[in-house]
């Protein structure tokens, strides 16, 4: 997939496991666009000890959104460095309405903008299907899912070997409240991006290839 002549920002959207993280993980391998995903971000911190990371986890634990001051300063950051200099896939980032306006006002400065938001929509019940199944690696989170998406050995990583865990906040209940401050301060963002004229709103409740084809199309027709 050719990668535009100019900087690009994809915005992926969607309730806690809509496939932003599947996705966007294939996007990067194909555009060599920088994936840039806040809670990846957020738990790197914490396996480093830091205190963003230590302030973090108590939000993550509760299936809280972590403050806009703290979120924002960590990406702010991210997209400053040289790996980012084409642009960025953002994965879980914006989250909140004031996150949005920061990011535009990060942009803006620097002459760039978002090209496209994508809402990625999954119903409810499968969410918690596919949450509850979900596993990640410790070396690099790379993701499976133990029905959908199975490792060959369910304990290892195929990429790099690593031990697979469950995530504490994809327990049912952590996961019904995320669903909730999804619904409560995410969502507001479609009609946020939708009235910038950059939405693209799809259907996630499909087999990743398929998710991936519609997603491939989208892209090819913003190079
Ligand atoms: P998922 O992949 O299921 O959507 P993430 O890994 O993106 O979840 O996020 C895990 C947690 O990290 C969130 O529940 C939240 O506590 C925190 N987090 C991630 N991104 C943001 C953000 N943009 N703003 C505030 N908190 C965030
Ligand atoms: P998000 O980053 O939006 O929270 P993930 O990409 O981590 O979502 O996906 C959540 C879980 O659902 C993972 O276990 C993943 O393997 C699985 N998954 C992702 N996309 C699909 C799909 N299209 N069909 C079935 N399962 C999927």
């Amino acid at each position: 997939m050719a990668l535009p002549d100019r900087p690009f920002y994809v915005v992926l959207m969607g309730p806690p496991g809509a496939g932003k993280g599947t996705q966007s993980a294939i996007l990067e391998n194909e555009m060599g666009l920088k994936r840039v995903a806040s809670g990846d971000l957020f738990r790197e911190n914490l396996v480093k000890g830091t205190p963003m990371g230590v302030q973090a986890k108590s939000y993550m634990d509760r299936g809280e959104l972590v403050p806009d001051d703290v979120t924002v300063g960590m990406i702010r950051e991210r997209l400053t460095r040289s790996d980012c200099q084409k642009g960025a896939i953002l994965d879980g980032f914006p989250r909140t309405l004031p996150q949005a306006y920061s990011l535009d006002r990060m942009l803006g400065m620097a002459g760039r903008r978002i090209n496209i938001a994508i809402s990625i929509s999954v119903p409810d019940e499968v969410i918690m299907e596919r949450m509850t199944g979900r596993r990640v690696c410790r070396a690099y989170g790379h993701v499976y899912h133990v029905i959908f998406n199975p490792s060959k050995d369910p304990q290892i990583c195929d990429v790099d070997g690593s031990e697979l865990y469950q995530r504490d906040d994809d327990k049912e209940d952590t996961v019904r409240n995320r669903l909730y401050v999804y619904y409560k301060q995410t969502a507001p963002l479609i009609g946020y991006y939708f009235a910038k004229g950059v939405l693209v709103e799809m259907d996630g409740n499909q087999p990743i290839e398929e998710v991936h084809g519609l997603l491939g199309q989208i892209m090819a027709s913003q190079a």
